[in-house]
């Protein structure tokens, strides 16, 4: 509710609110009332598909940390949800040699207080070790760092750009008119230029996901990342922000603050701004980089040590077939 309100001032004042501004607004409520994440909430997680893909992140990380040969390290992850993939990392690495006792931080971006509680809840062993920012700003310089995100990009604000009349122009949410209620519309003329295209052809581009990379690049003085989320190498026009509730899609510009509100990562952006920063970057789908990582001998070891082989080769269908999150989902790596 609070959040309709909100919209509705502002298209009282300036006619309409822009897309990023929209988004911002919505998920900032949703994410501070619902019990959003796994089975029961509204969308279900790879890290709450099944223990091992939190495992192979961890595998990743000891890789990471042996590869380095770190004496001292934090470990960053943003938007950690309910510290799942968290305590599945800290468990992988228990018997890496020196891992746990080199780790210095645990740091957790997270901006909703609910979610943040959860993790403290989640994570109570490791509690001397937790810091938790709400924003990237807050993130104080270190000397090596090894981040994680798993879905966190999908959740920061794009804005959308149409082409049509030989002209772009910037997209945002007015109200219809002689009704409550709203839609997209043209709102006005964009500053920048995109370059030709067809007509009706959107561009997504996020300036939020941009200041984080920045963020994080001036961060530590080594970095490894890890970025996995549903996105694109190439956009294809059309505009990909939605909404889902109940595991089911919803319009977004219903019931305000209610669904999750996403935009599928723009994974060639990602990449640019992380090249620019002089990182190094390959990128890969999520069954790619699980299957590399070594998931399918982990499935093998949970099977001998008594799980049910039915729920772990469906987990695994989930996590990497083609038709699920296998090819939807990419994942980027990054090393400074
Ligand atoms: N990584 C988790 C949760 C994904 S949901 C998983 O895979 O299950 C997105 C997470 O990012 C939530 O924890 C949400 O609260 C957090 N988040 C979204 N936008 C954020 C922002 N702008 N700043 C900090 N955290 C944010």
């Amino acid at each position: 509710m609070r959040t309709k309100f909100i919209i509705d001032q502002l298209i009282d004042i300036h006619g309409y609110v822009s897309i990023d501004q929209f988004m911002k607004l919505a998920i900032r409520e949703y994410y501070a009332n619902e019990n959003s994440i796994g089975g029961r909430g509204d969308f279900i997680t790879a890290p709450e598909v099944n223990q091992m893909f939190g495992e192979i992140v961890g595998a990743w990380c000891a890789s990471k940390y042996l590869e380095r040969d770190h004496t001292s390290f934090s470990i960053l992850e943003m938007g950690p949800g309910r510290g799942t993939m968290m305590l599945d990392i800290l468990r992988a690495t228990k018997n890496v040699p020196g891992f746990h006792e080199n780790l210095q931080s645990i740091i957790l971006l997270e901006n909703s207080l609910k979610l943040g509680e959860m993790q403290a809840n989640t994570l109570k062993d490791f509690k001397e070790k937790i810091i938790w920012i709400a924003s990237i700003e807050e993130l104080e310089f270190r000397k090596n760092l090894i981040v994680v995100a798993n879905e966190f990009f999908d959740a920061l604000p794009i804005k959308q750009f149409q082409y049509s009349n030989n002209k772009w122009n910037e997209l945002g949410v007015i109200r219809k008119t002689g009704e409550t209620n709203f839609e997209f519309a043209q709102v006005r003329q964009s500053a920048l230029d995109f370059g030709q295209a067809n007509d009706g052809d959107i561009i997504e581009v996020s300036p939020a996901s941009e200041l984080v990379i920045a963020e994080l690049a001036e961060s530590a003085e080594k970095i490894d990342a890890l970025i996995i989320d549903y996105g694109y190498f190439e956009h294809d026009g059309r505009p990909t922000m939605q909404a889902v509730k109940n595991h089911k899609h919803h319009n977004p510009l219903e019931e305000l603050g209610t669904a999750d509100i996403t935009a599928h990562v723009d994974f060639k952006g990602l990449s640019y701004w992380l090249r620019e920063e002089g990182f190094e970057v390959k990128l890969s789908t999520q069954g790619e980089f699980l299957k590399e990582n070594g998931i399918e001998l982990r499935a093998e070891r949970l099977i001998q040590s008594g799980a049910k082989k039915e729920d772990i080769q469906s987990a695994l269908d989930r996590l990497m077939d083609h038709s699920q999150m296998g090819t939807l989902f990419k994942v980027l790596e990054a090393s400074s």
